[in-house]
Formats: structure tokens, sequence, C-alpha cells
């Protein structure tokens, strides 16, 4: 078989963690298969390097960049210490050589106190630049050929949106040309979450980002199954740090793990489906922890069960923008003036309810993305297009899925009852035409018990035949 490998942060936490990812990486390609792998950075790095970037492009006093660079040093250095001694010297000098191009790229945005998405980008990229070194050392030392590919090399060409970059279609022949004639000798490491432009400049992928890596090199190199490995064992009915009894789910389908994802389901990013389905790709998300457990198989089938319901989501970070007293209702070319408003200032929407009268709109937005939303609706309430616009960040976005929902009446009964009953009040309500999801938006307060409340009356912690 011809296998993609993701592995997440916490998978390569530390040297010990590592010795485990290249045991499986090991066995699966004793077993005879062609394996192709993705990194990401170690856990925590990416948040660090994010703070760092921050920070000197706005201090006063010089920040503390040298004992900064001295701890990511330590920590990676020790991992390659523990998991690859005989390479400690030839692999210690690239990280070195690596930490000295972020000392003088971070050093240059404290002089400049400037930073454009393009250096934050490139600062950002260097968890991976640094935790794939340790990874494919880690393999020579046991004996398996491995070289290092950062997103560029391996032929991730993206669009210039730093920090949320889409890859582009010519990268599936420029990865295909790179890594297939590779993975026949030897084990190609690549750094996650990174891609470039056309001209060569780093982007990332937005964050999470290396689970979208990973099936875009899977599909460009035809790959039998992409395998997602991270710390839990598998997609689960709601998210286990919340939810104590969630369960994994053996079997999802693409569409099933998009709206998941989409509606904050962590393990996995929203964008990571679309490249496998497109070429019909299975995914398994598994545990490294736990590597005999099957996981989850995500794939094309839409397995309905008798519970129709499969998972429960909750997405914390988004605001909510209230579109008052839209004038001139029933005129079309209203909504259009709205919608391409935001479009024109890149925001997202994720929700949108509408009431018959027209006229009210209610959207959901990332709560980052709230003040660029408000800027460009402004511009439509000077107009006199709309007589208002509020917003409220004190909220939560709860999606139920799965995709036995379609079809099947009484659902979103069920759901209202159930949050009427434990007293939560409903802010506003959508429903995907897809009906793979009924998704509605509460206070922030109430947001993880109208998740556990659903979990309950659904009955997602009980096994179910698949
Ligand atoms: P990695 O570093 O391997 O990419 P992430 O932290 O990005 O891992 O994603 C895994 C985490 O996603 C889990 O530890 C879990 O807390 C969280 N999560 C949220 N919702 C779900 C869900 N429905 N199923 C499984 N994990 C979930
Ligand atoms: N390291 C990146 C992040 O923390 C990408 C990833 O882990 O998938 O977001
Ligand atoms: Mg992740």
């Amino acid at each position: 078989m011809r296998l993609l490998m993701k592995f997440g942060g916490t998978s390569v936490g530390d040297g010990e963690r590592i010795r485990n990812v290249a045991g499986i990486i090991g066995e699966s390609h004793r077993q005879g298969n062609e394996v192709a792998v993705v990194v990401s950075a170690m856990s925590g790095v990416t948040d660090q390097l994010i703070g760092m970037a921050t920070e000197v492009s706005t201090c006063i006093t010089k920040p503390l960049i040298d004992p900064y660079i001295a701890s990511l040093r330590e920590r990676h250095m020790r991992a390659l210490e523990q998991e690859a001694p005989s390479l400690v010297h030839d692999v210690g000098e690239h990280i070195d050589s690596r930490l000295e191009n972020l000392r003088n790229i971070l050093t240059a945005i404290y002089n400049l106190r400037e930073l454009t998405p393009r250096s934050r980008d490139y600062v950002i990229s260097f968890g991976e630049r640094l935790s794939s070194y340790v990874l494919c050392a880690a393999l020579r030392e046991r004996g398996l050929p491995s070289v290092v590919l950062d997103g560029c090399e391996a032929g991730i060409v993206t669009t210039p949106q730093h920090g949320e970059a889409l890859a582009l279609p010519s990268s599936e022949a420029r990865i295909k040309g790179r890594i297939v004639p590779l993975i026949g000798t030897t084990i190609p490491v690549i750094m996650g979450y990174m891609g470039c432009t056309e001209e060569g400049i780093t982007t990332t992928l937005g964050r999470s980002g290396s689970d979208y890596s990973a099936t875009i090199v899977g599909a460009a190199i035809d790959a039998d199954e992409i395998w997602i490995w991270t710390d839990v064992d598998g997609v689960m009915t709601a998210d286990p740090r919340i939810i104590g009894d969630a369960r994994v789910i053996p079997s999802v389908s693409y569409l099933e793990a998009m709206e998941l994802s989409f509606f904050g389901a962590k393990v996995l990013h929203p964008r990571a489906l679309d490249p496998a389905m497109r070429k019909n790709i299975p995914v398994r998300v598994k545990n490294t922890f736990n590597p005999s457990h099957p996981g989850t198989l995500v794939h094309r089938d839409e397995r309905v069960h008798s519970r129709v319901v499969k998972s429960i989501t909750i997405h914390q970070n988004v605001a909510l923008v209230n579109i008052n007293g839209i004038r001139l209702i029933g005129r079309p070319g209203v909504a259009k003036t709205i919608f391409s408003a935001l479009a024109e200032s890149d925001v997202n929407v994720m929700m949108i309810s509408q009431g018959s009268s027209e006229a009210n709109i209610s959207l959901i937005v990332e709560k980052a993305q709230l003040d660029a939303a408000l800027h460009a609706l402004n511009g439509i309430v000077k107009d006199g297009i709309v007589r208002e616009i509020t917003s409220d960040r004190e909220v939560a976005a709860v999606a139920v899925v799965g995709a036995g929902m379609a079809g099947t009446p009484g659902i979103s009964g069920k759901i209202f009852t159930a949050m009427g009953k434990a007293g939560i009040n409903i802010i506003m309500i959508s429903q995907g035409s897809s009906e793979v999801n009924v998704s509605f938006v509460v206070k922030a307060q109430d947001g993880k018990r109208a998740v556990q409340v659903l979990h309950d009356e659904f009955r997602l912690a009980e096994a179910v035949d698949e």
C-alpha cells in the first residue's frame, strides 16, 4: 500500500514520542508499504513562535530573543541526542543554522518594529522546519533511509493569502513529480503547515494546517490511504476534553467530517477533507498513544445508523452579527450588497439566518474577523441600506452532525426541546441544505452544557452497531 502518514504536535512532542512515531513508520515500512510522512511542529512551538513574532514587533525594549532561541534549541537537541545519537553532529548543524536564520529574522522584525503577513508566515513555519529534522534523523538512526523536504520543496504551491493559504491546482503535478520518485527508495519527511507562492515566498495553511498538507500530498501521490495520527483514538462523538464519556465513531463520511471540523472539532483541519474527497482517498484518524486501535475511517459512504446523530461540536471562537432594519424589503440585490461587502473584506461567513420578513439577517463569523465584518458593514449603514448593525462576542456555535438527519423527521424538534428543558436560550438557528447538520448559537456560558445535554439526549455515549 502507498500511505501518507501525518503526525501531529503531541505525537512528536519529545524524544520518547518521536521514538514511538519512528517505530510506527518503521513497522509500516517493514510490512512493505510505501510511506511518505508529513510532520507538525513539536506541541506548543507554533504558539510560542506566534507569541514571539508579535512581541518583537511591538515591544519597546529589546525582547529576549537569545534565551528563546536557546530554549528551542534545547528542546530539539535533547530529542535528537536521545533518538539519533550518531547523527547529533550533522543534524545538529542543520538545526543550528535554522535557528540562526530565525534569530536574524526576529532581530530584523524588532529593528523595524514591522511584522508583515509575509514575515509572520516565515517565522511561524519554523516549528516544522525544526521538528522534521529530528524525526528524519530518528528514522535514519534506525536504518530507515529518509530525507527532509520543506513544503515548497515538496511542491505545495499556494495562493498568496498569508496565514490561510490554499493549495493551487498546479501543486498536484509538482508534488507528484517530486515525491513519487523518492518513495520507492526512501521515506520523505515533509514539513507540514507550509507551502510557497509561485514566486517561492513561504505561506502557511492556517492553524492545524498540517492535516491539509497531508491530504494535499496524499492526493497528489495517489496514496491508497491517508493516516492522520493524533492524540485521541479517532473522531469522537464530542470533544473528549469537554465530554468525559465521548466515544470514537468508527466511520464517518467526508461530508460529515467536514461539517464537524468546520464547526470546531479540532481533530481535523476544515479544508483537509477536500483534496482526499476529490480523489476518493480514505482518511484514517488514529492515535499514536494507542496505535492498535482501528481509529476512525473517513470515506465517501454515508453510513446511516439507527441513531442518526453522530457527533456534537462546539465552536467557541465565533461572534454574532445582527443586521437590523433592512430597508427595501423584498427587493432583489440587498443580500448581494451585504455579502459582497463582507467578501471584499475577506470575511468568511460561517452561518447565516434570515427571518421571513427579510428585515433582519444574523451572521456568525470568526471572532478574529468581527472587526473587519463590522467595518465592512458600516459602509452599508451609511448608504442607508440597513438601519443598524449590532454584534455579540460572547456566543458559541453548536452543531449536531449526522448524515441520516436528511429525511428523518423530528431531529430538530428533539434538539430544541432538549435545549428548552435545560433552560438554554437559542439565539440563532441554521440548517444547511445538505441536512448533514443542524447548527445553532447560544450564549458562550451555555455552550458546553448544550453539548453535554445533546450528547445525553442522543445517547451518544452508548455503543451502536455499525
Ligand atoms: P494534532 O496535534 O495531532 O494535530 P489536535 O490537537 O490538532 O492534534 O487535534 C486533536 C484534538 O482535537 C484532541 O485532543 C481533542 O481534544 C480535539 N477534538 C475536538 N473535537 C474532537 C472530536 N469530535 N473528536 C476527536 N477529537 C476532538
Ligand atoms: N504547527 C501548526 C499549528 O500548530 C500546524 C499543525 O500542527 O497542524 O497550527
Ligand atoms: Mg491538529
